[in-house]
């Protein structure tokens, strides 16, 4: 008997991964302060973006700055209302999503999970041990980016939003740092096809 594991019969462990999506501009169609559920429309190729993520078993969370909340346009069930419909629509399970970061707070307020904040990704590195080039945030928008450069993790743009994402990420000087594709689809392929 040998007290060592014989290595041609251990299982292969992967390294578990994870993508952090931003909502508005990234999963559904942008539209500023949406607090109607029946205002949600996915963009184009996300649920089988989503579902390719699922497939190679990425962890997949979402994280969106909410600032209507803080401004008292309207409440956290309106937001949880919309991504429930999000939910709905992509038919993807129940919970498709690991974790769910509501961003309320006001710009003028002392950020707390408001991105570029990077409080929600050291969560997610601390809480599921993945290595940083293993969690990657999804965005149309700098403060996206900016939170995963702050996380010091992986970030993609995908400029399906209302902004200039390059023109952002150069203002930031994080242009060269981060890729930028045309769609969810893209982006998705892009992190599944990173060496781990
Ligand atoms: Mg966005």
């Amino acid at each position: 008997m040998s007290d060592l594991t014989p290595t041609d019969s251990a299982p292969v462990q992967q390294p578990r991964r994870g993508l952090v999506l931003d909502r508005d501009g990234t999963i559904i169609v942008h539209v500023p302060y949406l607090c109607d559920p029946a205002g949600v429309v996915l963009l184009p190729g996300v649920r089988e973006a989503l579902l390719a993520a699922k497939s190679a078993g990425v962890d997949l969370f979402v994280h969106s700055n909410q600032s209507g909340v803080g401004r008292g346009m309207f409440d956290l069930a309106a937001v949880d209302a919309c991504n429930r419909r999000m939910i709905e629509l992509l038919d993807l399970g129940e919970q498709p999503f690991v974790r769910i970061c509501v961003a309320s707070e006001a710009p003028k307020d002392p950020a707390v999970y408001r991105k570029p904040e990077p409080r929600f990704a050291q969560e997610l590195l601390r809480d599921f041990g993945y290595a940083p080039h293993n969690l990657a945030y999804i965005g149309d928008r700098g403060s996206d980016l900016e939170t995963a450069a702050r996380a010091g993790i992986g970030g993609i743009g995908v400029a399906t939003g209302l902004d200039d994402l390059p023109a952002e990420l150069a203002e930031l000087g994080l242009d060269k740092t981060f890729p930028v594709f045309a769609s969810l689809s893209e982006a998705v392929e892009h992190f599944l096809k990173t060496p781990l």
